[in-house]
């Protein structure tokens, strides 16, 4: 054992082993390393192609840890170290220079060098400055907004030293850095080591090439993951304590991920899709499908659900419409009297009786002569309907029992037979052969879908439409009974049944319910947009499907990437926040997409005389669907990319 000052690194007892292939036995690769680098040293590493240089390497720069055996970083044994701990010992301490430069091929030389600062929450500014004069000081000045495939390989490596220098790199880790250089390009970059050497920094160099190595102030070989020849630290050494470089500061290892490193996210995100235009707009139109959908059949639902409510509202649901029929086990038709009427009137529960007789009628006045719908009912009309007069009064009950003559208009009626006058009260209208006296006009009521137009109606009293109109009918057509309340429609009903079977011994009457009839429909319509809004569920499901595949196949082929970043100091959570923000925007991107297409879809759909309800609620929903989307589904690709292995994620393709 070699005494002295500290070693910077000292690894004692190394061995790394990998599962071999099922069913033999694991692969040795380091077979039990002792070795001390002090601050300062420059040293070769060299052996033969697969000895374990590059494994060394890894293990030195804490990519990798050992299977066994102790690696002190400066005193502290790495081992105990977290993650995010040697994740920025990393980012703050070693810099990599690899064979095959490893660049991000989509960033420029200048961002390029900026990756390992974007982990330690440098200012966009200084980053920018220091990236500049790096690439100055190694004669790239005037190459940092070229693309690496803009770059010759000297260039390209030149690079990612300046890379490797970024947040300091007191400790530089070349892995035959020149190996895949002409030998102009690999003396100028072994004149760079020696310049770097002479600055204080600690250099380990990989080599297989022995000529290089001799070049080093130490010379280690291994062999079968041994070290077997160390020329040994050169004594007149002098030992610098770990040397305060121009580092940049330093980022705790737990800083939280924070809105510039977003800012950055986002950026790459928007470069990733803008790179990939076709694959991006292909699993946009899966999240706009989705969305539009959403918003569309929520519309549809909305839209139908309320009409469905105002249909409810105008029918009222206190109704009960009883009308006569033949017993269920044959029999004569029953036959509903006024003495029927009266007793139930007189039910507790009950509020009004109508009786109604309608029919298509030749009215005529003057010259004007023309078929509408005369209704035959009681003077309680206009309150069972809130249906208040435009002009004039309606019959009272008292003129009904009376067999007045009397008639009153609707809305359009009123324009058909008297146009120029507003209140026709006093005029004569002869409805079929009899004369009856006009004396108001009800208030418009406007149409509903499907419904009759009540407004072209004539109501006339119901005794005296008997007498004089429909002297054929023994009975009203159908009885509209009121409860006193909604609540109270199903005690109504009993009592007004219980009733009738005891006045006529037998059930020759039928009860349609309107509450249970609306209350139906309203299932009906729940289920239906229920099953709307699962479609529009599972289009936007399909769009996740969609942005999951494309985030896999991004992960996939940005492994490489993935590997640079963690090796120059990105934690899991900045790998992970970064796909997850690639994710979002795209369903963020779709999600906008999206609305504009459901808001034209609605608009169509409007114009062709669809019933829909566009909601902000709706919208936004919908939009949270998206972004909810992207969450789950981008979570799978974003957590395999930040659990990748760097070691393996730097060889991968
Ligand atoms: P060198 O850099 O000296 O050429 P490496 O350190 O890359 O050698 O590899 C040393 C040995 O370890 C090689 O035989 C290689 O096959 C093996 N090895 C490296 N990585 C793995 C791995 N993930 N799984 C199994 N064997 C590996
Ligand atoms: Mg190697």
């Amino acid at each position: 054992m070699v005494s002295g000052p500290p070693a910077l690194l000292e690894l004692s007892g190394i061995r790394r082993h990998y599962a071999g292939p099922p069913g033999e036995p694991e692969v040795e690769v380091l077979r039990g390393l002792d070795l001390r680098i002090h601050a300062g040293e420059f040293i070769a590493i060299v052996g033969a192609s697969g000895s374990g240089k590059s494994t060394l390497m890894h293990l030195l720069g804490c990519l990798d840890q050992a299977s066994s055996g102790t690696y002190r970083f400066d005193g502290q044994d790495v081992a105990l170290l977290t993650a995010n701990e040697r994740a920025q010992l990393r980012s703050t301490h070693f810099g990599f220079v690899f064979q095959a430069y490893h660049l991000i091929p989509t960033e420029s030389a200048s961002e390029n060098v900026q990756v390992p600062a974007l982990y330690t929450g440098l200012g966009q500014a200084q980053r920018t400055e220091r990236a500049m004069a790096l690439l100055g000081r190694l004669g790239l000045g005037d190459k940092g907004n070229l693309r690496p495939h803009q770059l010759s390989g000297g260039q390209q490596q030149r690079v990612s030293i300046a890379r490797a220098l970024m947040n300091g790199g007191q400790i530089l880790l070349a892995d035959e850095p020149t190996g895949a250089l002409d030998s102009e390009s690999g003396k100028q970059v072994m004149a760079l080591l020696h310049a770097l050497s002479q600055a204080g920094r600690t250099i380990v160099l990989i080599t297989h090439d022995r000529a290089l190595a001799a070049q080093a102030s130490r010379v280690i070989e291994i062999q079968d993951g041994r070290i077997v020849v160390d020329s040994g630290r050169p004594a007149t050494h002098a030992a610098p304590a770990v040397p305060a470089l121009s580092a940049a500061p330093a980022g705790a290892a737990d800083r939280r991920v924070g809105w510039s490193d977003l800012r950055e996210a986002v950026r790459t995100a928007w470069r990733g899709m803008r790179a990939n235009r076709t694959r991006t707009a292909l699993t946009l139109l899966g999240i706009v499908i989705g969305v539009a959908a959403v918003m569309v059949m929520s519309a549809i639902g909305e839209g139908t659900r309320r009409q469905v409510m105002e249909r409810m509202g105008s029918m009222g649901t206190v109704n009960l419409y009883l009308d006569s029929k033949s017993p269920d086990g044959g029999g004569p038709f029953g036959l509903l009297t006024e003495q029927d009427l009266d007793a139930v009137r007189a039910l507790p529960q009950i509020r009004r009786a109508k009786p109604v007789i309608s029919e298509y009628v030749a009215v005529r006045h003057g010259n004007v002569s023309k078929q509408v719908v005369v209704v035959a009912t009681s003077a309680e009309m206009p309150a069972a309907h809130h249906w208040p007069l435009e002009k004039g009064r309606y019959y009272t009950g008292t003129e009904d029992r009376e067999l007045a003559p009397l008639a009153v208009l609707g809305h359009k009626a009123r324009k058909h037979y008297f146009p120029d006058t507003p209140d026709p009260s006093g005029r004569q209208l002869l409805v079929g052969n009899a004369l009856f006296e006009v004396i108001g006009v009800m208030a418009e009521r406007g149409t509903l879908t499907g419904v009759q137009d009540f407004d072209e109606m004539v109501f006339i009293p119901y005794q005296s439409g008997r007498a004089r109109l429909y002297q054929s009918h023994v009975q009203p057509q159908y009885v509209t009974v009121q409860a006193l309340s909604a609540a109270q429609v199903p005690q109504a009903l009993a009592a007004l049944k219980g009733l009738l079977l005891a006045r006529h011994g037998r059930e020759d009457f039928s009860i349609v319910n309107a509450a249970a009839a609306i209350a139906t429909e309203a299932a009906t319509q729940r289920n239906l947009s229920r099953m709307l809004g699962l479609i529009a569920a599972v289009s936007l499901v399909v769009g996740g499907v969609g942005i999951m595949n494309v985030m896999l196949m991004s992960v996939k082929e940005r492994t490489r990437e993935i590997g640079i970043r963690v090796a120059t100091g990105a934690r899991q959570r900045d790998i992970l926040c970064q796909f997850m923000t690639e994710a979002v925007l795209l369903t963020l991107v779709g999600g906008v997409i999206g609305i504009l297409a459901g808001l034209a879809l609605c608009a169509a759909l409007l114009l062709a005389g669809e019933p829909l309800l566009i909601s902000v609620s709706a919208m936004a929903a919908a939009f949270a669907c998206a972004v909810a989307t992207g969450l789950l589904f981008g979570h799978m690709p974003a957590r395999t990319a930040a659990r990748l292995d760097p070691v393996v994620a730097l060889a991968g393709e």
